[in-house]
């Protein structure tokens, strides 16, 4: 080998160490070093609440500009949290600092509620609503993640038969339901029977009283089918089917018996209660009207007493009366106060001339009488102690007379037939023995017995006539 080229080769290497040591003199005064800090995974992230946040963590890095064998890792630090079950928006702040460097980064985190309340709805299969009727709500609960029970907040709406649920939450998220409404209507009608058409005395007419309701279809009376009659004019029992059905082909049915009762007839041999006798009493007829009453009473065999007149003629119906088993008694001929209280004398020839009739139309004369205006009257006044006089007058004639213990109001109170009614059905009630003042020449007198009547058969009460001693009623004298 050349030994020039040697020496050249020696010279050369320790040139390029000498070059070598220069450049990387050179490039370490020029190297510049940084630190960084990395995020791993994203800088924001957005959490669901409630679920678990793992950080991805950062990492820091010590690095020259171009001297890339003097990089190292550098240890991060990580400051802030994150409340999982807490909406809002969280910063973790990562650091690293070597060698009089220092960085950092930080990475946003937001807890969100995206998840929307859940409306859950109560439902019954049997439930159903009628057609044209409001949804009666069956009831429903509101649940959310992260606001828990929004029941009531929940808002409901009724169109076109669907109820739409709707409820939002704190964060804006939207729960929705829906329901649709079951319409039918499985509900048959009522029918409604009124007990005062279960029976019916014969003869007399008779009308049925029903009505029929649907909850859906409201009064449907007028679809009531009835089979079955009743024939008034035969006591008996007869069945009655009614039978309605709704628009929706619900059927109720309903059955009654109607009895078609006889006539209460009155016993006065077996009163029923000896606290219950009435003696109907009739004052200055005979009249008009006496007829149509003595029909009336004998349609319910009932026995009444006749204070009779002469005032109106009709004498053949005393006849009647007495035969048809009434008793018959002086009132006065003429009834004419001024005339019969004027004297002793002059009552007692009133009284014979009463009497003669009496005889003439019964074969024998009267043992009871009734004194116009009563015992107790003082329009007699005009002739002091006229009344006590007759009184004990009477007596000495063997005569019994009877005032009264109930009225009847048709004297002058009142000229309304359910009125007379309503006054000898109270009256009655009060007395044990009851001698009810009446008179037959009034229309409206005679139209209230048949009802008065029927009342007192069917409460208990015995009618008789008077007889000598049956009854003391006296009122007391003011003359
Ligand atoms: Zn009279």
């Amino acid at each position: 080998m050349n030994p020039v080229f040697r020496l050249e080769k020696k010279y050369l290497i320790l040139c390029l160490i000498g070059i070598g040591l220069i450049v990387f003199l050179i490039l370490e005064l020029t190297n510049k070093y940084s630190l960084t800090v990395a995020l791993q995974g994203d800088p924001v992230i957005t959490l669901e609440v409630g679920t678990e946040y793992k950080d991805p963590g950062a990492k820091a890095r010590y690095k020259g500009s171009h001297l890339p064998f003097r990089n190292r890792k550098v240890k991060v630090t990580a400051a802030g949290s994150v409340d999982v079950n807490k909406l809002g928006t969280y910063t973790i702040t990562y650091k690293a600092s070597h060698r009089g460097l220092s960085s950092q980064k930080t990475r946003t985190v937001k807890v969100v509620d995206t998840q929307a309340p859940v409306i859950t709805l109560k439902s019954d299969a049997d439930n159903y609503t009628l057609p044209g009727a409001e949804y009666k709500e069956e009831g429903y609960t509101a649940k959310d993640n992260y606001d828990g029970d929004l029941t009531s907040s929940v808002e409901r709406e009724e169109k076109d038969g669907v109820v739409t649920y709707t409820v939002t939450d704190s964060s804006g998220n939207v729960g929705k339901a829906e329901r649709k409404i079951v319409y039918d209507d499985r509900t048959a009608p009522v029918i409604t029977l009124d007990k005062t058409a279960a029976s019916v005395y014969v003869g007399d007419t008779w009308e049925d009283s029903y009505s029929a309701k649907d909850d859906l279809d409201g009064d449907v009376t007028s679809s009531v089918k009835v089979d079955g009659k009743v024939d008034t004019s035969k006591e008996g029992t007869y069945v009655l089917k009614y039978t309605s059905t709704d628009a929706h082909g619900n059927t109720a049915q309903a059955e009654r018996k109607v009895v078609v009762k006889a006539l209460p007839q009155n016993d006065p041999e077996n009163p029923k209660d000896k606290n219950k006798i009435i003696y109907l009493t009739f004052d200055d007829g005979p009249g008009q009207y006496t007829a149509q009453l003595l029909d009336i009473l004998k349609k319910y065999n009932v026995k009444a007493t006749f204070f009779v007149t002469g005032q109106f003629g009709y004498s053949n119906m005393i006849s009647r009366e007495a035969q048809e088993g009434h008793a018959v008694g002086v009132h006065s001929m003429t009834h004419d106060f001024k005339k019969i209280y004027a004297s002793d004398t002059a009552y007692w020839e009133d009284f014979a001339d009463m009497d003669m009739i009496i005889v003439k139309n019964t074969g024998r004369p009267a043992s009871i009488m009734r004194f116009p205006g009563g015992s107790s009257n003082t329009i007699s006044s005009f002739n002091p102690g006229i009344m006590t006089k007759l009184v004990k007058e009477a007596g000495e004639r063997g005569l019994e007379y009877f005032d009264w213990n109930v009225s009847s109001g048709d004297a002058g109170e009142t000229q309304d037939s359910n009125q007379v009614y309503q006054n000898i059905i109270d009256g009655v009630q009060q007395q044990a023995a009851s001698v009810v003042l009446c008179h037959d020449i009034h229309p409206f007198t005679v139209n209230a017995m048949e009802k008065t009547i029927r009342w007192c058969l069917e409460n208990g009460y015995t009618f008789e006539p008077i007889t000598p001693g049956a009854v003391e009623c006296h009122h007391p004298v003011n003359n």
